[in-house]
């Protein structure tokens, strides 16, 4: 039987399956992408699904009645390799390490780089007579186009920027602000005709500035966009906490920031740490339901990391499953870390204790991380960007034990060469 455009109906239905089953991977890969962003690697039954789908893909694309086509085999596996590491650039670049040109380059490109793969794809559907791989190529080919133009022309509104942060752009810049912009595709920096320097910030709409980076790698200060929606999702966060009454408090570098810059963030904030405790009343359970319900009304994205006890909240839109998960090829977020403690006894001695790794935070004997209860609890308050927030009883103590000296200003994650052309800066700003 003969179906549209010269396929043949069993021919149609194969491509159709192709299609899908190569939707379902990507989209299982996209989702498998939320664990390299947390700097975490995959679980090994998202990664058991994700190989499973992608084995099925190209098992039904290269087999026939007529025995296996080595060369669809070969075609679909390169295609699948070559645009899945493209798609997982900007999530491995997540974790800062010692550069790697190849992964930086396509996370930097990461709203194109897909497609770049259009015109193989459109040369090989062509020269190679194989309606499945055909049916791979044109959903792979649309998903990519798609994901393009929906991240095109969002406005920006222009921030100014502070004194603090534009000595630290020159600095790092070496003076040449417009050619530093060139050399990195800094695109959110506008100088007008007069020398005015300013920010095209990120927003709900638009692709979140890539903190990462431009931190890290380039060493220069939170852009002020991000700082305000930092700022924003701290306040949203503590408010569903306050509104469920859970015991929680300001953690980490958030903390830091709290206690050293009198109640701001940290100049080179890339996050924002709040620690919660489970007990009786607040349960793993009503604490991610509860965050999932706001986070979806008021336009956060949560996402719940229940093997490391942890949950993400972002500041950026959910969008409609199962495309909510694509935002995992974003090369920016803004996001905050909410993570859980529990009560336990170490050496006999009570103790509040969190399965994740936080500064130097002692080992318990249970293997998790832990601190003396006394040192946390009862909360007390401190001034947040404002308003007053929950802190740890003994903020200072509970620092010494994160960070040793706290004082002193130390760089973490931040490339060697770019902390030590702000160093100077830096120790000015503390002392
Ligand atoms: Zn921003």
């Amino acid at each position: 039987m003969i179906g549209t455009d010269g396929f043949t109906t069993s021919q149609l239905i194969g491509m159709l399956i192709a299609a899908s089953l190569y939707l379902l991977t990507y989209l299982s890969f996209v989702r498998l992408l939320r664990h390299w962003r947390n700097w975490h690697s995959p679980t090994r039954s998202s990664s058991l699904v994700t190989a499973g789908l992608a084995l099925a893909t190209v098992a039904h694309i290269s087999l026939s009645s007529l025995g296996i086509s080595f060369l669809a085999l070969i075609l679909a596996v390169g295609f699948i390799a070559c645009l899945f590491s493209m798609i997982a650039a900007p999530a491995i670049a997540f974790k800062p390490t010692a550069p790697r040109p190849v992964v930086e380059f396509f996370a930097k490109h990461a709203e194109t780089t897909g497609l770049c793969m259009i015109p193989p794809a459109i040369f090989v559907g062509y020269m190679v007579p194989n309606p499945k791989l055909l049916g791979m190529l044109v959903t792979a080919a649309a998903i990519e186009l798609v994901w393009f133009l929906r991240n095109r022309g969002v406005a920006r509104k222009s921030y100014p920027f502070e004194k603090n942060d534009l000595l630290v752009l020159k600095t790092q810049a070496n003076g040449n602000v417009a050619g530093f912009a060139k050399q990195h595709s800094i695109s959110e920096l506008k100088i007008s005709q007069n020398g005015d320097i300013s920010w095209l910030g990120c927003n709900k709409n638009s692709l979140p500035c890539p903190l990462s980076h431009y931190l890290h790698r380039l060493g220069l200060n939170t852009p002020p966009c991000c700082r305000e929606h930092i700022a924003d999702l701290g306040r949203f966060v503590a408010g569903c906490l306050q509104d469920i009454g859970a015991i929680h408090w300001i953690d980490g570098g958030t903390l830091l920031g709290a206690v050293r810059e009198n109640g701001g963030l940290l100049a080179w904030e890339d996050d924002i740490d709040i620690s919660v405790l489970l007990d009786d009343d607040t349960t793993w359970e009503k604490l991610c339901s509860s965050l999932s319900r706001r986070g979806a009304k008021d336009g956060y994205y949560v996402d719940v990391f229940k093997e490391g006890g942890f949950i993400t909240v972002s500041y950026d839109k959910p969008r409609t499953w199962p495309f909510r998960w694509e935002r995992n090829r974003m090369r920016g977020e803004i996001h905050l870390d909410l993570v859980s403690y529990r009560y336990a006894e170490n050496n006999g001695q009570p103790v509040l204790e969190r399965q994740l790794l936080k500064g130097a935070m002692p080992v318990m004997e249970s293997g998790w991380h832990g601190v003396p209860v006394d040192i946390i609890l009862p909360t007390s308050t401190i001034n947040f960007l404002g308003p007053n927030i929950p802190c740890p009883n003994q903020p200072e103590a509970f620092l010494q034990i994160l960070y040793g000296d706290f004082g002193s200003a130390e760089l973490t994650y931040v490339d060697e060469n770019a902390a030590k052309n702000r160093a100077d800066i830096d120790l000015e700003h503390v002392t």
